[in-house]
């Protein structure tokens, strides 16, 4: 099963890793460039804490943050409201932890690169639209530029997407955030801790208020102090959207004039920040919805229950679908089932957190004693009974599902499901295993191939030669089939993460993988990859036979293959190489030209053609070997320098590019392109996509493109791409033996 996040925010990536655990593949796609680690504080109830301490990131997130010991109320005069002990303080077993959102979403991250791999979230993909076709979702996406950046396909779609969530957009649409006239500043300061060190102070009442906590401990004994300062704004300024809106932080200090108290100088704190450390957002959140899950498509997060930021509540909500998701999903052999269970156990309780929110939930008690004694008071149970205080506290908690009772009692909800529903590793078989998973295509027959949608694994990042390829073919095979044909950029391991999965697949037609000289060169690299390259796939046929380019940024005083060779030799020790990664065959490309020229080069692998040329172009690594076709655009254009091709003769597409041979006698490299799928996937159905792909690869649509790209195509049978393979890889492993090349 596959499952599509869409947002790479606290639900989407906790979302994530929950699903890893139970065995349940899923890659996370976020509109924004790069996930950076944003915000200031977010704090975690125990009930999430718990979860994410089921996850194994307990640890890391107590040490980065710091575990809030005690909530406590004052009215605007600084006196004493209300105070209750928090976390392991209030005898939870797990704490409450006050962190950096950022440091949050960078433990979250950090724990996705490490379990499920770089390229299980994706940026710069902001989903404009999604259709369920049968058992499929299909996501599309535009790059941040606006374009079209291509899609995905899934078994399941999660809209992770937050507040504005484009998923939620899609069945209401025309609904609109709700704001309630007020705007809040935040704001992030080191100094001296207070009351307990671990205190949340909120101060105040509902419309000038003042939420405080330390989130960092700092050296010298200090603290990150994050602050959130409530004001109401104009009728008519128009609410302000983003979490960088720089504040005009003096019109928010003003307003706090006064608040200065023997306990916190609240007035002085927010002086003290930085001008640049001051946001401001507009109060907003949404109106509750009836449904969560629409067949194969849920909301999760902000995305389905967007809340005003009261009662310390968003972040560690969203943790928590994230794991009641899991648990419908081992629950549920369905998937359509799942997200109904999961909108069922959920919606309810989170409906009615919108609506207490609104009404300030836990910090009503402010207002309360703001309109009993707006003036201060003698006692506060002159103003408020301590049984009304005691309610209002356990109500509040036994809604978000924080009371000590439930969350102490009960088990992960991931751990419950294990235990309760399927044995774990029953079910690892059953979304592993093809022939007995509903949720996993059925076999399938050349008279009936393919009747959804095709999964084309490109096992490097978008951008390259693989993709520059595997795009246009993908279209014209999605013409004469009239199913999408959806191209997967799975990177990693010299294109051993994405064979890998295409050798795993189950043997169906549906899941194809492009190949090319990575198969030949990693038996050599990766002797242990977990696959077989000539007993676990298939060969379909072969698409192109191209050489490699050298490319020098156009600072570079080298002009041609003799100019670098002299440049190299003027200038040893301090050049670089850029390949599109360890063992490709750019980087045996580069190590060829190295020994042959008899200069010494430092060799920096990318992942993939894309990273790569980023540095090339500024001239931060010296020279570069790439495939050609995805780089092509950048020769022709001359973005670059190409210096030289790798093969024996010139190529029709760049015919002013001389050979490297030319000057460097003898030296020659061609690598090849083909279509593999799974070994066992039906003779009849391999032939379809051979004779279909060799048809498509005579098409003008796919012909032009290909000769464009200086790959011009080259169909040939599955044996004599079996062949060429064995060939290869024959020459290979001695040069990868004799230059101690080793994967990262
Ligand atoms: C940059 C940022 C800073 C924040 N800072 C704080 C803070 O300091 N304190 C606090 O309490 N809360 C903060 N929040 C909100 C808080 O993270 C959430 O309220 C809560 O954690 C729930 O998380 P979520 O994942 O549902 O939503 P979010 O954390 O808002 O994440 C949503 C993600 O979806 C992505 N996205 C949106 N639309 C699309 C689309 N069409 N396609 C693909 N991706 C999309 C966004 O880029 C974002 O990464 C912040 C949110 C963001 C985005």
């Amino acid at each position: 099963m596959q499952v599509i996040i869409i947002g790479g925010g606290i639900a989407g990536l906790s979302q994530a890793l929950s699903l890893h655990q139970i065995g349940v593949s899923c890659r996370v796609y976020d509109a924004v460039p790069a996930l950076s680690p944003l915000g200031y504080g977010i704090n975690l109830q125990p009930n999430a804490i718990r979860e994410l301490s089921a996850l194994g990131l307990g640890e890391k997130l107590a040490a980065a943050g710091i575990l809030t010991k005690e909530l406590a109320f004052y009215n605007k005069h600084g006196q004493l409201i209300w105070t209750e002990p928090r976390g392991r303080a209030a005898g939870y077993r797990w704490p409450q932890i006050s962190i950096s959102r950022g440091e949050l979403h960078k433990i979250l991250l950090t724990a996705i690169h490490e379990r499920l791999g770089r390229d299980a979230v994706v940026t710069g993909h902001r989903l404009t639209g999604f259709e369920q076709r049968g058992d499929a979702v299909i996501a599309r996406f535009n790059d941040p530029s606006g374009r079209p950046v291509g899609a995905a396909a899934g078994d399941i779609l999660i809209g992770a997407d937050g507040i504005h969530s484009a998923v939620r957009q899609h069945f209401y649409q025309g609904e609109k955030a709700v704001f309630d006239g007020y705007l809040h500043y935040r704001g992030i300061v080191e100094a001296a801790p207070y009351l307990t060190g671990a205190s949340m102070a909120v101060v105040g009442h509902r419309s000038h208020r003042a939420i405080i906590y330390p989130v960092m401990q700092r050296p010298g004994g200090k603290v990150m102090i994050n602050w959130l300062a409530y004001t109401r704004i104009p009728p008519g300024a128009p609410p302000l959207e983003a979490w960088d809106t720089v504040a005009d932080k003096q019109a928010c200090v003003e307003q706090y004039k006064g608040w200065t108290y023997p306990w916190l100088d609240v007035h002085g704190l927010f002086a003290a920040t930085t001008d640049a450390d001051v946001l401001q957002l507009p109060n907003v959140d949404r109106d509750p919805i009836p449904r969560w899950s629409f067949g194969r498509v849920t909301l999760i997060g902000d995305a389905a229950h967007p809340m005003q930021p009261v009662g310390a509540q968003a972040g560690s909500q969203a943790v928590v679908d994230g794991r009641v998701l899991a648990a419908s999903l081992m629950a549920n052999r369905d998937p359509a089932e799942a997200l109904m269970r999961y909108q069922n156990e959920r919606i309810a309780a989170m409906n009615d957190m919108i609506i207490r929110n609104r009404n300030l939930g836990l910090e009503s008690i402010l207002q309360a004693a703001e309109e009993r004694a707006p003036d201060g008071f003698t006692h506060i149970h002159d103003v408020l009974s301590q049984e009304e205080l005691e309610h209002t506290a356990i109500s509040f908690k036994k809604a978000a599902g924080f009371d000590v009772e439930t969350v102490n009692s009960r088990e992960s909800f991931v751990d419950a499901a294990m235990r309760t529903n399927i044995h774990r590793r029953m079910f690892l078989k059953l979304v592993a295993s093809a022939s007995v998973s509903p949720w996993l295509p059925r076999a399938a027959h050349a008279q009936s191939f393919p009747n959804r949608f095709v999964r084309l694994i490109v096992p490097f990042p978008p951008g390259g030669g693989g993709d520059a390829l595997a795009r246009p073919l993908a279209q014209r095979l999605s013409e004469v089939w009239g199913q999408q044909i959806i191209v997967e950029n799975r990177g990693g391991a010299g294109g051993n993460v994405g064979a890998y999965q295409a050798a795993n697949a189950p043997p169906d037609g549906y899941t194809l993988l492009l190949g090319a000289a990575y198969l030949s060169i990693n038996p050599a690299l990766y002797p242990a990859s977990g696959y077989n390259v000539f007993t676990d796939l298939a060969p379909i046929s072969l698409l192109t036979v191209i050489p490699n380019i050298m490319m020098v940024s156009n600072s570079s005083p080298a002009h041609s293959v003799r100019e670098f060779i002299d440049y190299a030799r003027a200038n040893q020790g301090s050049v670089t190489f850029a390949s599109t990664g360890i063992g490709a065959s750019p980087h045996l490309s580069g190590e060829l030209f190295k020994r042959m020229a008899g200069i010494e080069m430092t060799h920096v692998p990318y992942r993939g053609a894309g990273p790569a040329m980023n540095d090339l172009l500024p001239g931060r690594v010296s020279v570069m070997f790439s495939n050609l076709p995805g780089v092509m655009p950048q020769v022709q254009s001359k973005t670059v320098r190409g210096l030289g091709i790798t093969s024996a003769k010139r190529i029709a597409a760049a015919p002013d590019i001389p050979t490297i041979g030319e000057t460097v006698p003898g030296y020659e490299v061609a690598t090849w392109w083909g279509m593999f799928a799974p070994v066992r996937t039906p003779a009849d159905v391999i032939e379809k996509i051979r004779a279909d792909t060799v048809a498509a690869l005579g098409h003008e649509s796919v012909k032009s493109r290909y000769e464009a790209l200086g790959a011009p195509p080259s169909p040939s049978t599955p044996a004599e791409l079996a062949a060429l393979l064995r060939a290869d890889a024959e020459k290979w492993a001695p040069i990868v033996k004799d230059a101690g090349i080793k994967p990262e």
